[in-house]
């Protein structure tokens, strides 16, 4: 498992669960995470754009495009605006909480992992999978950690997307176009003509 974040508060929670999960988790967890990273801007999920509140998540990752299911292994996303947000106690709920749905991946009875993300991810399935998680996670020993998080996710992240909204939207738009600018710059794209011709680098 590859951590490609220099974020000293997440090093130190990923460090610090690591260190109190059995080697047979600790295994389990490397059969299924390929990597860690941070990400730092603001996004949305689903058809109606709703902002991103979560600080960790567990995600598909594919070796190319062809996304054989066969190759399909595991990715954890944390994002940095939301677990600067979290006290170092939920933080470490937070990497508990994502760890924990790996181990509970790879002990998946049938099908590949790219099956168990698929009926995870849908709506029925995937509170019943946020709480597996929880548990797991608090039977590590992490409980105080995961009602921390769960709390202060109420208390402080919740309310601070709604009451920032909007400047958080701008910020997104701000940034949609500013990648826009760049990839018109980075293969010329002609505004003047029929608006088609692209010359690569
Ligand atoms: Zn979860």
């Amino acid at each position: 498992m590859k951590v490609l974040t220099r974020s000293r508060r997440v090093r130190s929670a990923l460090k610090s669960v690591l260190g109190r999960m059995t080697d047979v988790d600790r295994r389990a967890l490397e059969s299924v995470v390929v990597r860690v990273f941070c990400e730092t801007a603001w996004s949305v999920y689903g058809l109606a754009g709703s902002i991103n509140e979560s600080a960790g998540e567990l995600r598909p990752l594919y070796p190319d495009l062809n996304f054989n299911d066969l190759e399909c292994r595991g990715q954890i996303r944390f994002r940095l605006h939301l677990c600067r947000m979290y006290s170092d106690g939920a933080l470490r709920g937070v990497v508990a909480h994502e760890f924990a749905h790996a181990v509970r991946a790879s002990r998946r009875r049938k099908g590949t992992l790219a099956d168990w993300f698929k009926a995870v991810m849908a709506d029925r399935r995937y509170w019943h999978e946020e709480r597996q998680a929880d548990a797991l996670a608090a039977s590590w020993g992490f409980a105080r950690e995961i009602r921390s998080m769960r709390n202060e996710h109420r208390k402080v992240i919740g309310p601070f997307v709604l009451a920032h909204e909007p400047e958080i939207r701008r910020r997104m738009v701000r940034r949609w176009e500013w990648d826009e600018r760049r990839a018109a710059e980075i293969f010329s794209v002609s505004s003047s003509g029929d608006g088609t011709s692209v010359s690569l680098p």
